[in-house]
Parts: structure tokens; C-alpha cells; sequence
């Protein structure tokens, strides 16, 4: 059950490394230029945690302090509002996959939303999580293929958005004509969960 966790932080920590660099280039266009730093410091502190210590109860408990953990070493907005999803995934239960991934979705984000105080269309990651649950729930099925092309399409269309939050939204462009740093990140980290539910299905 953790197991399924650990794998997903680790590859997601591994992809973002890679990417880090990308990110923050993607914020200094529109940011304070270090969202890529953060979330890998974030997701860092997570896997060096689980490296260290082996005694978990279970994965709502592990999920718990993971999500805490990532927040203070992230610190700020991006600290609290990207591990609400952390914290909501030790609910998922890989007896029922899709049920459980669709109530995680949705409470996430309304937790985001209302912590947040985003909506849909602001340019922010949670343009990437709103059109996933819709394809979710349209589909009735977890479709890797699909939930990859679009996650790739939802992040790609953060471009042409007006920033309605975050610094990005004081600039004069409002930010259009850049991808949004937060969905890069979270298109990544969503990406490798998926990946893990697919390996999950076919065990
Ligand atoms: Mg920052």
C-alpha cells in the first residue's frame, strides 16, 4: 500500500530533478523564479524521509506527515496548496482505483479552490487538475494514454491564459505566452501517478 506511494514521490522526484531547471526558467518569466527549486527541495525531503525511516502504519498516516513535511520545506502558498494532494492521496484504495482517484480529485480540489481563492481559468495548477476529474468522470475508466495526451494539452493551454492570481497577474502581459510553472510541475507529479495506477492495474 505504501509501497505504491513511495514509488510515486521517488519517480516524480526523479522527473522533476530533470526538469527543475526548465521550471524555474518558466518562473522567472512570470514568478519569483524559484517554483522548481521548491517543489524539488519538496519532493526531496519526502523521499529522504521514507529512505531513512521504515515504520509507517498505514497510508493515511504516511501520506499525513509526508504532506506536512513537503509544506514546511516548501514553505509559502506553493508549500501549502501543492500537498493538499499529497495528503488527500492516503486515501487511495487499490481495490478501487478509479472511485478512490475521483474522490481524491474532487476534494482536492475544493480544497484548493478554497484555501486558494482560484478558480478554474486563473492560470495555475489547478487548470491541470479541473480538466483531468472532468476526463476522469467522463470516461468512467482510468485510460493512461488519454489522461497523458491530456494533461500535456491542459498544461500546454496555461499558455494562453491571463494570470488572475499570483505575481504573474501584476505583470503587464498577465503572463500569456507562458506556461504556467505551478501546472509544469504538477502535469509532471500527475503524470507519474497515473503511470503508478496503470502498473498498479496490471500487477
Ligand atoms: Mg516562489
Amino acid at each position: 500500500m505504501i509501497e505504491f506511494h513511495k514509488k510515486w514521490i521517488t519517480n516524480s522526484c526523479l522527473i522533476i530533478k530533470e526538469n527543475y531547471q526548465k521550471i524555474n526558467m518558466l518562473d522567472q518569466e512570470i514568478g519569483d523564479g524559484d517554483h522548481g527549486t521548491t517543489i524539488l527541495r519538496g519532493l526531496e525531503e519526502a523521499v529522504s524521509h521514507f529512505s531513512t525511516k521504515n515504520e509507517f502504519n498505514n497510508s493515511i498516516s504516511f501520506m499525513n506527515e509526508i504532506s506536512k513535511l513537503m509544506r514546511v520545506s516548501m514553505g509559502g502558498a506553493s508549500g501549502i496548496l501543492m500537498t493538499i494532494f499529497f495528503k488527500e492521496l492516503g486515501n487511495l484504495n487499490l481495490n478501487d482505483l478509479y472511485n478512490s482517484t475521483l474522490t481524491i480529485f474532487s476534494n482536492t480540489i475544493t480544497k484548493i479552490q478554497t484555501r486558494g481563492k482560484v478558480k478554474f481559468g486563473d492560470k495555475s495548477f489547478l487548470d491541470i487538475f479541473i480538466p483531468i476529474h472532468q476526463d476522469l468522470i467522463e470516461n468512467n475508466f482510468i485510460d493512461l494514454d488519454k489522461i497523458i495526451k491530456k494533461i500535456d494539452e491542459s498544461l500546454e493551454y496555461t499558455k494562453s491564459l491571463e494570470a488572475r492570481v499570483g505575481r504573474a497577474k501584476f505583470l503587464d502581459s498577465k503572463g500569456v505566452g507562458v506556461i504556467d510553472p505551478g501546472a509544469y510541475s504538477t502535469s509532471i507529479i500527475l503524470k507519474e501517478f497515473f503511470k503508478e495506477i496503470n502498473n498498479e492495474k496490471n500487477n
